[in-house]
């Protein structure tokens, strides 16, 4: 992406009373309208900021409560999305007119203020609330290195409202390096976790259900074991044809999910597609010979598809992805209670398991160099934010976009003629 910038986000829940969650309940609600409102009245005629805004602006703020800084911004994120369908149709891709649905509200540097006490003002319908950040403890805290950093300033942060809990993705940029270019070395990862209830997870959110794939594996290896006992040499023509058409049924499927993992990176321009190492995946899940096979075509296919856009595929051991919390990076058996359920015991976040296991991995890829001196890339990791859905469809693009940096601040790199 042709920018100058580093862009960074520091993730920290905000500590509210009552009253505030109300304000922040009510300006989500209203700043969703707001969009909305914009998009229906720019739809079909025009998708620039400078279009959208004079257009929607009066109509926002008259049937919206937003204030007025508020509702030029939702002018701009009507256009965003609206350029992002745009984008996507030019790619050949469906698209229907963007729907805002996700608790979310932007904020910029008019609508919030940071300061040094670990408090954040934000602008809501009525008067602004001032909340405490709750941060990790001192060490823990990736979040430090932004937040009382001269060098990174404040950009676009978004509110999200997750079970009850309201988390600030706070948006930070510093000016990029001359040596600072996105290769596989420093660029933006994408983390996938592959399973049997969920085919494919991605970092971003991006759910593949494995339901049909379990499935049609099933009548493969139906096929297969009753012909295979049968034994004559029509029955083995018969396993031959009928697992010619049951294992088109399952390459198709997998066909389609690692298009929608290569259409998942494109989509946040990542470099880097990491995977856990496919030994282990055998290992760990417990798959039949059907679905070893199955992950092991799916990455290939992937890999494939992958390089012919420049991406690069990559494995990453997995020890702990699974119980490791992707949020405060405590590690233990306890923080997966059940099957589907990541909760961790020490900070309480809260996540679909195969989603936490797949931020795990692209941070795995992210912080491969550390023990490294020769390594000062810059990866990031590409996240959804807000609440995380099973894939609903399609989202406008690039609605939720974050990049997460969790590694330890890199000294810039040496003197590139040295
Ligand atoms: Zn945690």
């Amino acid at each position: 992406m042709a920018d100058d910038y580093v862009r960074r986000t520091a993730i920290t829940r905000l500590e509210v009373t009552d009253e505030q969650r109300d304000l922040l309940e009510d300006t989500i609600s209203e700043w969703k309208r707001g969009c909305q409102l914009a998009t229906d009245m720019a739809w079909g005629k025009c998708n620039t900021k400078s279009d959208v805004q004079p257009l929607a602006y009066d109509d926002v703020r008259e049937h919206t409560d937003l204030g007025s800084q508020h509702a030029i911004l939702s002018t701009h994120q009507a256009a965003q999305a609206i350029t992002g369908c745009i984008e996507q149709k030019a790619k050949g891709k469906k698209v229907s007119k963007p729907t805002f649905t996700a608790p979310t509200v932007k904020y910029d540097t008019r609508t919030m203020t940071l300061f040094d006490d670990d408090t954040v003002s934000l602008s809501t319908t009525e008067s602004r609330v001032r909340c405490d950040l709750s941060l990790p403890d001192a060490d823990d805290g990736y979040q430090r290195q932004y937040l009382g950093s001269d060098e990174w300033s404040i950009t676009e942060s978004t509110l999200t409202a997750r079970d009850g809990d309201y988390l600030l993705h706070i948006g930070f940029r510093r000016p990029k390096n001359d040596t600072e270019r996105n290769t596989a070395e420093d660029g933006t990862v994408l983390g996938v976790d592959l399973g049997i209830e969920n085919l494919a997870v991605t970092s971003t959110a991006y759910f593949f259900s494995g339901r049909e794939l379990t499935h049609d594996l099933r009548e493969f290896e139906k096929v297969r074991a009753g012909l295979q006992q049968t034994g004559t040499r029509s029955a083995h023509r018969t396993l031959e044809q009928s697992s010619g058409r049951e294992l088109r049924y399952v390459r198709d499927v997998l066909h389609r999910a690692s298009n929608a993992i290569v259409d998942e990176a494109l989509r946040y321009e990542c470099d880097v597609i990491a995977f856990e190492d496919l030994t282990d995946i055998r290992d760990r899940t417990g798959a039949s010979w059907g679905h070893r096979w199955a992950f092991r075509t799916l990455y290939e296919q992937v890999e494939y598809k992958a390089e012919a856009e420049g991406i690069s595929v990559k494995q990453v051991g997995s020890a702990y992805t699974s119980k490791r919390c992707a949020e405060c990076g405590f590690t233990a058996e306890e923080n997966r209670a059940t099957r589907n359920e990541f909760r961790c015991v020490k900070c309480e976040s809260e996540a679909n398991a195969d989603y936490n296991a797949a931020k795990n991995i692209g941070m795995r890829y992210v912080r491969r160099g550390q023990q490294s001196s020769r390594r000062t890339g810059n990866s990031q990791l590409a996240l959804k934010s807000g609440t995380v859905t099973p894939n609903g469809g399609y989202t406008a693009y690039p609605d939720g976009f974050e990049a997460e940096f969790m590694d330890k601040p890199h000294p810039p790199r040496a003197n590139p003629s040295g």
